[in-house]
């Protein structure tokens, strides 16, 4: 029906205004274009400009790789002690709490057993949005914790890396101890011919990097990811020369043979069954 007839124009007052949120629309950090939020998570929250993958929170990694309703959570309420008392503009045990109600997780990785594709698999994440998902002693325990599940369980294990942070530096030694730790429990993995594909994504630095990160049997990344130990700009102050473009990127690292694969986050869930299907079936 057109309204010809209707001659009166009829204002919105702000009350009747629809309520347009603020952050309806995100600004993507490679490219600098604004993007709509709605296309933004239809796309996998991948850049529709230059492909740059936005970082994804614990809870949209499950709902990405996971079967519907098969992730079970372990040792979900194991938290950090402040080792150092760590002093500092905000204590060590403030800083948890500030992240704990940001981003309603008790620690930066989660693990816990999982359905990918068809394989019964371990699955842990290290989330970087926690304190930048950086390593500390819970991080550690979680991830040896998870390592064993699957050992014991004849299970692969699949984890998901973001520690752009590194070690914790507010558990100073403590923190770096769980480099060995970590790197130990990959030791026995591979002993026991246990199956531990890793996916790096944006970003992978420091002491999770030079650890549990790259040792696994299969190394794949998201497409753009920062993955390296320390980072390009510290790189450049020390050795006072331009790095050559894309240095320390996924793609650089797969041109270079750091990588087995890059792999798109829209194709993710699909090549990881795929390498569970081939190399880890299910009894
Ligand atoms: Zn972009």
């Amino acid at each position: 029906m057109i309204f010809r007839h209707r001659k009166r124009y009829i204002p919105i007052t702000p009350k009747e205004a629809p309520d347009i949120k603020k952050d309806l629309w995100q600004k993507c950090p490679d490219c600098n274009k604004l993007i709509y939020e709605g296309k933004l998570k239809e796309n996998f929250k991948i850049c529709p400009h230059c492909g740059y993958h936005f970082r994804l929170t614990t809870k949209e990694w499950i709902n990405l790789i996971v079967e519907p309703g098969t992730f079970e959570e372990l040792d979900a309420n194991i938290v950090s002690v402040d080792p150092l008392e760590f002093k500092g503009p905000k204590t060590y045990k403030e800083k948890l709490e500030e992240e704990r109600k940001r981003t309603g997780l008790n620690e930066a990785l989660v693990y816990g057993r999982a359905m990918i594709g068809k394989t019964p698999s371990v699955l842990s994440i290290l989330d970087s949005n926690f304190i930048m998902g950086s390593m500390g002693s819970v991080v550690g325990e979680k991830f040896v914790r998870a390592c064993e599940l699957a050992m014991v369980e004849k299970k692969p294990i699949v984890s998901i890396c973001g520690g752009g942070g590194g070690a914790r530096m507010y558990e100073g030694l403590i923190s770096l101890m769980q480099m060995v730790k970590t790197s130990q429990v990959v030791g026995k993995l591979k002993k026991t011919k246990t199956l531990y594909i890793s996916v790096l994504t944006d970003p992978t630095m420091g002491g999770v990097a030079a650890s549990f990160a790259f040792l696994a049997d299969i190394l794949i990344a998201e497409p753009k990811a920062l993955i390296g130990f320390a980072g390009p700009r510290v790189i450049e102050q020390t050795i006072k020369q331009k790095l050559p473009h894309g240095f320390q990127r996924s793609e650089f690292l797969y041109q270079h043979g750091m990588l087995d694969q890059v792999v798109p986050r829209s194709n993710l869930k699909q090549t990881l069954t795929k390498i569970l299907t081939i190399f880890a079936p299910s009894q």
